[in-house]
C-alpha cells in the first residue's frame, strides 16, 4: 500500500465516498458477510452508516492487497445489485443496466461476426456532425471496418461542448455517467465536469480510438440528395471559404445535434438596441462583463448556469423569466473530486464500475415515480403522482432557503406545473444570485428593444448594455437548414410537413434509403435509466447492424417500411398522450419536449429497459432492403 495511505487517509475516502459503491465493490471483492447484512445504504441511519464506513475502512486496510480485478459473473452482478436496490431487479432491467457497469469493453457495441461478408468496395458512410453522436457512430464503425468519414461544420470536434464557452459551463448529469461506456476510466476532475474537460475528452476518445483522423472539419453539409440510380448519396458542403465541395457516400448518418441551432427570439426593436447581443453560444472567454449592466433573457440551464458569475463581476444584471422553472440542487455539483476518492477509482477493483451504476439508479424510477400520472391519486384530488408532488414540496423548501426573506421572490419563483414534465434544471447559486442588490428578477413580458434597452409590458425600462438570449435552441427543426431529398426528389421537409418531424425509432424515415439519424425525433430518452453517450452507442449500434445485414443479403440499400414507420408513431403517440409531459397542460406550450400539435416531439416515453429492447437490434420485418 502507497505510503501516505493510512488510517485517516482511508477514512477520509470512505467518508467521500460513493458509500453504496464501496460496499458494492467491496463486496464483491470480500464476500463480507457484515457488508451484506445491512440494507441499502440509502435507507440507512446514521449509526449503521458509521458501521459501514468503519468496516469500509478496515477492508481496505487488511483485504485491499488481496482483491484482484476480475468480471463478475451475470448471477453475482445480479446479486450486488439487488444488495445495493434492496429489492430484486427486474429481468428485463438486467441486461441494460448490467452493460452500464462495464464490466466487459465495448458493452453497446455491435461486433461483426467472424466469417462475416466484406463490406463491399468503396463503401462508404457519411457522418454529419463531430460532437459525442458523430464520435460514437464512429467508433462503432471503426471497430467493424466500415469506411467512414466525418464531416463537421465547426473548426474542431466536440459539438455542444465546443460551442458553449459561457461562465461556468458544465454537464449537469454527473461526469461519470457523462462518458462512453466502451472507454475505461476517465480521471474527471470534477463530479460535473466542465465544458472544456468534456470537449478535451470528446477530443481524446476520437483520437484514442481512430476516429480522429476521419473527421473533416470546416465542412457545413448544405444538401444531400439521393441518387436512386447509383443507391447512393451527393452531399454539397460549404467551407468556410465561401466555397462549395461535393462528396459522395452510401449511407448517411446526421448526428447534427438537438441543441446546435440557437434561437433568438424576435422582438420588436432589436435593430434599434444599441448595445450588444448574443446567445450563449457566441459567448468567448475573453468577453468582460465588468462595470456593464447585462440582461439575461431566460431560465433554462444555460442562462441559470451563466448567472451567479455574471452576476458577481456586472455592475448590474437584470433576469427576465417568462416561465417559472423547477431548479434543483446536485449533491457534488461544483466540487472537485478528491484525492481519496480518485484513490479509491485507481486501486479498489470493481468501485469505478458500481459508482456508474449507484448513478443511475437514482433516476432508474423516474419514469414511473414523476412521469405517469397515478390515476388513484389523481382520484383523490392529487396532481400526478404522490412522489411528484413530495418532490414538489422538497423543491419549494429549497427555494426558500435559498432566497430566505424575499417573499416577492418567492411568487414569481414556483412553477405552477410538476417536476420533470420540463428538461430540469440544476441550480448554480441562480436562487442566490436573485438576491443581491445589483439584480432584479423581471417577469412582466418582454415588449420591445429601445436604443438602451428593454421595454416591459409593465411600461418599465430597463436599460442594458449587454443582453444574452439564453432563449434555447431551434429544437423542433431536425437537421435544419440542411436540406435532404430521398427516393424521387422528396424533401424531408416536405415529408415531414405540416405537421413536425416523426421518425421511427428516432433514426429512419421512409422513402430515405441508407438515412440515418442520431438524436432524431423522439429520441430523447426521459425516464433516466442510462446515460445519452451510451444511448448514442446504442443507436450507432442499431445502424451498423442495418449496413451489416446489407452486406450479408448483398443489397445497395436498406429503409424503414411506411407501415413500421405509421405503426411506431401512432403506438408513441397513444404511449405519450397519457403522459405527465401532455397530461400537465400548464406548460404544455412551452415545452420542448413536447411539439406544436401537443405530441411529444424531442422526448421517448418508454421507460429504460423496454427502449432498450426495441433498439438494440433491428426488427427486420419493419425494414425493406433493395
Ligand atoms: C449548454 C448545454 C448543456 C448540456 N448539458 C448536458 C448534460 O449535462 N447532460 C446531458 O445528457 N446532455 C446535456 N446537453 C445535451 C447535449 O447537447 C448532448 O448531451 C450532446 O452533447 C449532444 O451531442 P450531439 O453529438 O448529438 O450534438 P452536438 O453536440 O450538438 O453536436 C452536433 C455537431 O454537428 C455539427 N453539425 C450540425 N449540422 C451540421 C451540418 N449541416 N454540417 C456539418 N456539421 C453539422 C455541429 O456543428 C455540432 O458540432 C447539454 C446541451 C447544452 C446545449
Amino acid at each position: 500500500m502507497d505510503e501516505t495511505v493510512d488510517t485517516p487517509f482511508l477514512r477520509r475516502a470512505a467518508q467521500a465516498s460513493d458509500l453504496a459503491a464501496l460496499r458494492a465493490a467491496l463486496y464483491q471483492g470480500t464476500r463480507d458477510g457484515e457488508l451484506a447484512a445491512l440494507g441499502p445504504v440509502a435507507a440507512l441511519g446514521e449509526a449503521d452508516r458509521a458501521r459501514l464506513v468503519d468496516r469500509a475502512v478496515h477492508l481496505l486496510e487488511t483485504r485491499l492487497a488481496d482483491i484482484e480485478w476480475r468480471v463478475p459473473s451475470d448471477a453475482e452482478i445480479r446479486e450486488i445489485m439487488d444488495l445495493v436496490l434492496g429489492v430484486p431487479t427486474r429481468d428485463e432491467h438486467f441486461e441494460v443496466r448490467r452493460n452500464f457497469l462495464r464490466f466487459t469493453p465495448f458493452p453497446f457495441q455491435f461486433e461483426r461476426p467472424e466469417g462475416s461478408a466484406p463490406v463491399p468496395r468503396g463503401f462508404e458512410v457519411a457522418i454529419i456532425g463531430a460532437g459525442l453522436a458523430g464520435i460514437a457512430m464512429a467508433v462503432q464503425l471503426e471497430r467493424i471496418g466500415i469506411p467512414y468519414v466525418v464531416y463537421e461544420r465547426g473548426h474542431e470536434i466536440g459539438g455542444t461542448w465546443s460551442t458553449h464557452k459561457y461562465p461556468d459551463i458544465r454537464v449537469d448529469t454527473l461526469s461519470i455517467t457523462y462518458e462512453f461506456s466502451f472507454d475505461d476510466v476517465h480521471p474527471w476532475t470534477e463530479y460535473f465536469a466542465r465544458g472544456g474537460e468534456v470537449r478535451s475528452y470528446i477530443e481524446s476518445i476520437a483520437r484514442k480510438y481512430g476516429a480522429f483522423e476521419h473527421v473533416r472539419l470546416g465542412h457545413d453539409l448544405e444538401e444531400a440528395r439521393f441518387d436512386e440510380e447509383r443507391s447512393i448519396w451527393r452531399l454539397v458542403f460549404r467551407r468556410p471559404d465561401g466555397e462549395r465541395v461535393e462528396r459522395s457516400a452510401n449511407a448517411i448518418v446526421s448526428a447534427a445535434g438537438l441543441f446546435s441551432k440557437p434561437k433568438k427570439p424576435d422582438i420588436p426593436g432589436i435593430e434599434e438596441f444599441q448595445g450588444r447581443v448574443l446567445h450563449p453560444t457566441q459567448w468567448t472567454q475573453d468577453l468582460d462583463v465588468r462595470g456593464k449592466r447585462v440582461a439575461v433573457v431566460g431560465n433554462g440551464s444555460s442562462g441559470v448556469q451563466l448567472l451567479a458569475p455574471v452576476a458577481a463581476e456586472a455592475e448590474h444584471v437584470t433576469v427576465f423569466q417568462r416561465t417559472p422553472q423547477w431548479i434543483s440542487p446536485r449533491p457534488n455539483y461544483g466540487r472537485p473530486v478528491e484525492r481519496e476518492v480518485r484513490w479509491l477509482i485507481d486501486h479498489l477493483p470493481g468501485y469505478w464500475n458500481w459508482c456508474r451504476y449507484t448513478s443511475i439508479i437514482a433516476l432508474m424510477t423516474w419514469h414511473e415515480d414523476y412521469l405517469v400520472p397515478d390515476p388513484a391519486w389523481e382520484a383523490k384530488g392529487g396532481h400526478i403522482t404522490q412522489k411528484s408532488e413530495e418532490l414538489r414540496g422538497f423543491l419549494v423548501d429549497y427555494i426558500r432557503s435559498q432566497i430566505g426573506d424575499r417573499p416577492d421572490l418567492l411568487e414569481k419563483l414556483i412553477p405552477d406545473y410538476a417536476p420533470m414534465v420540463r428538461r430540469p434544471v440544476v441550480d448554480n447559486g441562480w436562487y442566490k444570485a436573485l438576491t443581491r442588490d445589483d439584480v432584479d428578477l423581471v417577469t412582466s413580458p418582454i415588449a420591445r428593444l429601445t436604443a438602451q434597452g428593454i421595454e416591459t409590458a409593465d411600461e418599465k425600462r430597463h436599460e442594458v448594455d449587454l443582453l444574452v438570449f439564453a432563449t434555447g435552441f431551434e429544437v423542433d427543426k431536425f437537421l435544419w437548414p440542411a436540406e435532404y431529398h430521398g427516393e424521387r426528389g422528396l424533401s424531408l421537409r416536405d415529408y415531414w410537413a405540416p405537421e413536425s418531424p416523426r421518425a421511427y425509432l428516432g433514426m429512419m424515415v421512409p422513402r430515405f434509403p441508407n438515412f440515418f439519424m442520431l438524436y432524431g425525433p423522439n429520441s430523447q430518452p426521459v425516464s433516466g435509466g442510462i446515460s445519452l453517450p451510451s444511448w448514442f452507442q446504442i443507436w450507432a449500434a442499431w445502424i451498423a447492424q442495418c449496413l451489416h445485414v446489407l452486406f450479408e443479403e448483398g443489397h445497395a440499400r436498406v429503409a424503414v417500411s411506411e407501415q413500421a414507420f405509421e405503426d411506431y408513431n401512432a403506438r408513441l403517440d397513444a404511449e405519450g398522450a397519457g403522459m405527465a409531459f401532455i397530461q400537465d397542460t400548464r406548460s404544455i406550450e412551452r415545452n420542448y419536449y413536447v411539439g406544436p400539435e401537443g405530441r411529444l416531439l424531442v422526448s421517448n416515453p418508454y421507460e429504460t429497459a423496454e427502449l432498450y429492447a426495441m433498439m438494440k437490434a433491428p426488427d427486420r420485418d419493419d425494414l425493406e432492403f433493395a
